[in-house]
C-alpha cells in the first residue's frame, strides 16, 4: 500500500482527492494538510468514512506519518513550498496546483532533477480527456490554418483566460511552427463594436474567449477553420471527479517516473 498524504485536503479538489484515495484498494491515506481546516477531523471535513486521521496545519507536522506520496491541489502561492518540503524529505509529489508565479516551474524542475531527488509528476490539467484534446488539436494544427479557443468555467472561477486555454493555445502555435505550416489566418475584423468581442489574443495571435456561467464546471473548445470545412474539438469535465482517474495515475507512477514531469502526456505514451 503506497502512503499517500494530501496538502488542501479541505479544498475542493483536494477533498476530491482524500475520496479517491480513501476508495482506493492499493492506496492509503495517511496524512491531510490544510490549514483552514487545521485540527478538525479529516473525515468530517473530506466526507470519508470516519477514521483517526485529523487535518494538520502544515507539512511540519506530518513528518513522522512516513509519508510515500504527497498530493498538491493548493494555491500558486503555497504550492512551491510544499513541494520544496517534499524533495528535502524524500517525498514524491503529484502537484495539480495552477497560478506559480514566474520561473517557480523551472527552480522545481532544477530541484527534483537534482541526483538523490524524490520524483514530481505537475500538470496544469489531469483530465485525460483535456490531455488529449491538447493532443489532438496539435495534429490539427499542422494542417488546419484558422483556430480559435472557448473556454467555459463555473462561475467563481477567478482567472481568465484559463491556464489551459493559454497552454493549448501554446502547443497548437507550436506544433504549427514545428510542422513549417506558417502564419494561422489573419484576423478579417476592421471593427470592433463592443470592445472584447473578438475574445483575447493569445500565443500567435489565436484568439481565447472565456465564458463564466453558472452550473458549468470547466470545458473547452478548439475550433479549427480551413477552406470549406471546419472540426470542433471539446472536451467538458463535468464534476471534479474528472480529474481523479488522471491523479490516482499519477500517484501510482510517479515513484516509477525519475525526476521532474510536466504534464501527463508522458505517462499515457502520447
Ligand atoms: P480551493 O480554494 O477550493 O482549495 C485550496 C485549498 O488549499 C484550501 O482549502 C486552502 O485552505 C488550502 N491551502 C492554502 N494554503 C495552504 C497551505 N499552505 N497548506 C495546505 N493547504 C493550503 O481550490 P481548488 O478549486 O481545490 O483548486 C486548488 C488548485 O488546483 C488551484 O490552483 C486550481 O487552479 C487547481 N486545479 C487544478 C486542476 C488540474 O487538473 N491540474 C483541476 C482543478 C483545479
Amino acid at each position: 500500500m503506497q502512503r499517500v498524504a494530501v496538502f488542501g485536503a479541505a479544498g475542493r479538489m483536494g477533498a476530491e482527492v482524500c475520496r479517491a484515495v480513501a476508495a482506493a484498494d492499493d492506496l492509503e491515506l495517511v496524512a491531510a494538510v490544510d490549514p483552514a481546516a487545521a485540527g478538525r477531523p479529516l473525515a468530517e471535513v473530506a466526507g470519508i468514512p470516519a477514521g483517526p486521521l485529523v487535518v494538520a496545519a502544515s507539512a511540519a507536522e506530518i513528518a513522522e506519518r512516513g509519508v510515500e506520496v504527497a498530493v498538491d491541489f493548493t494555491h500558486g502561492s503555497a504550492a512551491p513550498a510544499h513541494l520544496h518540503w517534499c524533495a528535502d524529505n524524500g517525498v514524491h509529489v503529484v502537484s495539480g496546483t495552477t497560478g506559480l508565479a514566474a520561473g517557480e516551474t523551472a527552480r522545481l524542475r532544477e530541484r527534483f532533477s537534482a541526483p538523490e531527488a524524490p520524483n514530481a509528476i505537475m500538470a496544469p490539467n489531469f483530465a485525460i480527456s483535456a490531455v488529449l484534446l491538447a493532443r489532438f488539436a496539435e495534429i490539427a494544427a499542422r494542417h488546419l490554418e484558422g483556430v480559435e479557443i472557448i473556454e467555459l468555467h463555473h462561475a467563481s472561477k477567478r482567472d481568465a483566460p484559463s491556464g489551459t486555454a493559454l497552454d493549448t493555445a501554446r502547443r497548437i502555435a507550436a506544433a504549427r511552427e514545428r510542422a513549417g505550416g506558417g502564419p494561422f489566418a489573419p484576423d478579417p475584423t476592421l471593427e470592433e463594436r463592443l470592445p472584447g468581442s473578438r475574445g483575447a489574443l493569445g500565443p500567435e495571435g489565436i484568439r481565447i474567449h472565456a465564458v463564466r456561467l453558472p452550473g458549468l464546471v470547466a470545458h473547452q473548445e478548439v475550433i479549427f477553420g480551413a477552406l470549406g470545412q471546419a472540426l470542433t474539438i471539446r472536451q467538458d469535465s463535468f464534476e471534479r471527479t474528472s480529474f481523479m482517474p488522471g491523479v490516482l495515475l499519477a500517484v501510482r507512477r510517479v515513484p516509477l517516473t525519475p525526476g521532474f514531469t510536466l504534464g501527463l502526456e508522458a505517462i499515457l505514451a502520447l
